[in-house]
């Protein structure tokens, strides 16, 4: 497996791959690597002739008050996991190689962004956008794999790439949790055994949610009231937000009627974490 951390480098490895007919698989991440992004690297592996994973943590989707110089890096471990998985290069470049400091242009995706995370995280996605916009136009890739735990950033990814005819499929892959249910993530590292513990609330009551939409119950707010409950039993819960939203347009929706995803972002402690489930 290839480390490359230069543009140029990238560019000039998928040219390679591209005159020998390969197809090119992306999966984009910020690195500190668990089992969820192995699945996404795996699909891409299978699914494509050539795949690249890139690992930054994007300074442009984080707020100046939230977790850019804590999230966690783990470089050597990365590239170990990224092998078992069968990756052929991982990009990891430094900010200034993405960036240049007098950069004026962005992408700013609408209406889809202002409901959910991005409520209250109003520059997030403007960021996500941005960065997963320019990995499209220096890797090129065939296809590119997101996962479903970040569910309206895939939502939002889809659109932007119908919207700005970006030459790439989108595949979304599904949540790979703990074996107590617990959506695997690299901030799932911040919470102490106490939070730990406390932080199944969320899979938990994704689990009632979805098990009382199987069941037949069409009104949302019916659902949202189990869930929510059962959330604020938990003392080390704060809920951010707990809604139901058309899983295309990520608007509000008061019955199931078409396809509906539930998430919640709750606060464990001081560590935001985000869970769902689509129906
Ligand atoms: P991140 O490194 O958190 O930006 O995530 C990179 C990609 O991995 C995103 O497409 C995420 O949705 C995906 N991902 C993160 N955690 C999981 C998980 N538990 N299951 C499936 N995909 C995941």
């Amino acid at each position: 497996m290839k480390i490359l951390t230069t543009v140029k480098e990238v560019r000039e490895y998928v040219k390679e791959a591209r005159m020998q007919g390969k197809t090119v698989g992306l999966v984009p991440t910020m690195g500190y690597l668990h089992e969820g992004h192995g699945s996404l690297v795996k699909k891409s592996v299978e699914e494509c002739d050539v795949t690249v994973v890139s690992i930054f943590v994007n300074p442009t989707q984080f707020a100046p008050n939230e977790d850019f110089d804590a999230y966690p890096r783990d470089l050597e471990h990365d590239v170990k996991l990224l092998t078992e998985c069968g990756a052929d290069v991982v990009f990891h470049p430094e900010a200034s190689e993405m960036y240049f400091p007098d950069a004026t242009t962005t992408i700013v995706p609408d209406v889809l962004s202002k409901n959910l995370c991005g409520k209250s995280r109003p520059i997030h996605f403007g960021g996500v956008c941005t960065v997963v916009g320019k990995l499209f136009n220096i890797v090129t890739p065939d296809k590119a794999f997101f996962g479903q735990k970040d569910a309206q950033q895939l939502a939002i990814i889809k659109r932007m790439v119908r919207d700005l005819n970006f030459g790439v499929e989108i595949v979304g892959c599904p949540i790979i949790r703990e074996e107590d249910g617990l959506a695997k993530s690299s901030r799932n590292t911040y919470l102490n055994p106490d939070e730990r513990q406390a932080a199944l609330c969320l899979s938990q009551s994704v689990k009632l949610g979805k098990e009382m939409a199987q069941a037949g119950e069409k009104n949302t707010k019916v659902i949202l009231d189990a869930m929510i409950a059962h959330i604020e039993k938990e003392p080390l819960a704060k809920i951010d937000y707990v809604q139901s939203v058309d899983a295309i347009t990520m608007q509000d929706v008061e019955e199931i009627t078409g396809e509906t995803l539930f998430a919640m972002a709750v606060y464990i402690g001081k560590t935001r974490l985000i869970d769902n489930f689509i129906v």
